[in-house]
């Protein structure tokens, strides 16, 4: 199966998810060859009709940049008009103690909409443009090692399946998901060398620090099933919010998504328990009972919904807080769930993918003859490991803080949040300066394109004089020639 590039570069991606499939397709649109190796038949992917994705406006923003997208959107999605925060307790209805409003001008300046869409809609929109850009698509390849060899070897690195199957290539884009094979690389490249992580601050490290795994589930239920239902049926009326319920140690987020599916995800915001499991997205559901089970003081709306769910997918997703994205001979390099964690409740980890791949693209756009490029890929990927890393982290970070945040058990802590939230019930007509200190950190993480941070990456490390910078750990020295 091995193959040379004749004009370009190669690249093989392992995992044919949203964040693989998006990688491919935009290096597949700048001219390289493109491989994805995916370990799913084409119809297990087909069939799945589980799971949604959030599009918050910096993922929007991207995503307009692909073909179809508004025709994609009207037929598929649903847009969030806004965030409505409610606190639980046993027994009683729940109290809604916050709002956001994403009509109002701060979140409007953005210039783009928060969608919601099911996951399949959106990864079979991705397929198929990878199809019709010629990107080639391998089923049933289960990547189960990866090997790297020095460049001076001649040859590139390699990815096998059980049965020695290998495909070689420039460099290996690891988008394998959260359980990746590839990030297995990295991992035993930094318990070599113990390698210092000069890219996260000390707040970031306490942060990140406190929990180590991320759990939660998510459950699609059949919007028939809502509209037969007179006290589900409202939640169906007028505006898609998304209704964030906050519980003892968990906090829950529900939304349509799409003409079809409702979605609801339970997500902790303490350690994992006993007993909880991690499954394959694609694996078969598990039974809504054991979300009901971690749900007991939660609206009862809220407990009929979870009972209603037809498939349930529990995760735990290790946060690895890896030290580095690429590897030490720069021809492996992580993308979405396998580079970072982000989950549930927060709306990141599809849009971190996009902003992965968008950043590694237009990177790698940035010369067309294949020599430039061989030589400068180091640089490349190196430059796409600062970007990334430290937007991520700072993602990651936020993430965490919102997981605790909306968790928080009761008690002084609770109440002095909820007292916080309750200050957002009355911002109808608050000036822009309020608006803006009171979403500060939703709009630093909205306001982000990543083309952009690329572009402003290049004006600042490309120019003569900072080529070899440290800040880059001199990997490459750009050629114009
Ligand atoms: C069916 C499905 C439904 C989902 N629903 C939700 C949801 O409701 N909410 C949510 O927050 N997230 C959901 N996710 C996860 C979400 O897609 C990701 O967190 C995010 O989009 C980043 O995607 P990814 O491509 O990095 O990871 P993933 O979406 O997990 O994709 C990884 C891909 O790699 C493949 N793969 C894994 N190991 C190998 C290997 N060794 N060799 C070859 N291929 C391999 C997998 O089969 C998969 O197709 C879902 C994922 C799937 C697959």
């Amino acid at each position: 199966m091995a193959d040379s590039s004749t004009s370009t570069l190669k690249f093989v991606v392992t995992g044919g998810g949203i964040a693989g499939l998006i990688c491919a397709y935009l290096l597949r649109e700048i001219g390289h060859d493109v491989v994805v190796l995916e370990k799913s038949s084409r119809k297990e992917q087909v069939t799945s009709d589980h799971g949604g994705v959030r599009i918050p406006p910096n993922m929007m923003r991207l995503l307009q940049a692909l073909p179809r997208t508004e025709e994609l959107l009207e037929a598929k999605a649903s847009k969030c008009a806004g965030i409505l925060f409610h606190q639980c307790k046993e027994g009683e209805r729940a109290e809604l103690v916050g709002k956001m409003d994403f009509a109002q001008e701060v979140m409007n300046d953005l210039g783009c909409d928060f969608y919601f869409i099911p996951h399949k809609d959106l990864h079979e929109h991705l397929y198929t443009l990878c199809i019709e850009c010629g990107v080639n698509l391998i089923h049933e390849f289960e990547v189960v090692e990866v090997q790297t060899s020095k460049p001076t070897n001649g040859n590139g690195p390699r990815v096998m399946n059980r049965s020695g199957d290998f495909v070689t290539g420039d460099i290996i884009i690891g988008a394998d998901g959260k359980n990746s094979v590839v990030r297995k690389i990295l991992l035993t490249e930094e318990d070599e060398t113990e390698e210092v992580d000069s890219n996260t601050s000390d707040s970031e490290k306490s942060s990140l620090s406190t929990i180590k795994a991320i759990v939660g589930a998510t459950l699609s239920i059949p919007i028939s099933l809502l509209k037969s239902d007179p006290e589900l049926e409202p939640l169906l009326r007028g505006e898609n919010h998304w209704m964030v319920y906050m519980g003892n140690g968990t906090s829950i987020a529900m939304a349509r998504y799409g003409p079809d599916l409702y979605l609801l995800d339970l997500t902790y915001g303490q350690h994992p328990l006993p007993g909880d499991t991690d499954s394959e997205w694609l694996a078969p559901g598990t039974p809504a009972q054991s979300v009901l089970d971690k749900a007991q003081e939660y609206d009862g709306r809220v407990q009929k919904l979870i009972n209603l769910g037809k498939r349930s997918h529990w995760n735990i997703q290790t946060v690895h807080a890896l030290p580095r994205y690429v590897s030490k001979l720069n021809q492996v390099v992580v993308v979405g769930d396998a580079a970072h964690s982000m989950y549930i409740n927060g709306t990141h980890n599809t849009a971190a993918s996009f902003e992965d791949a968008f950043t590694l693209s237009r990177l790698f756009s940035r010369f067309s003859s294949t020599q430039q490029l061989k030589s400068n890929a180091s640089f490349f990927l190196n430059s796409y490991q600062q970007i990334q890393q430290k937007r991520t982290r700072a993602m990651e970070t936020s993430e965490m803080n919102t997981m605790l945040l909306l968790g928080i058990p009761p008690g002084i802590e609770r109440e002095g949040r909820n007292s916080g939230f309750k200050l957002t019930l009355h911002l109808d007509g608050a000036d822009d300066a309020t608006l803006e200190r009171v979403w500060a950190g939703y709009v630093a993480q909205f306001d982000y394109d990543a083309r952009d941070a690329v572009d402003e990456w290049w004006m600042t490390w490309a120019r003569p004089g900072n080529r070899d910078s440290s800040i880059i750990g001199g990997v490459s020295v750009i050629s114009t020639q």
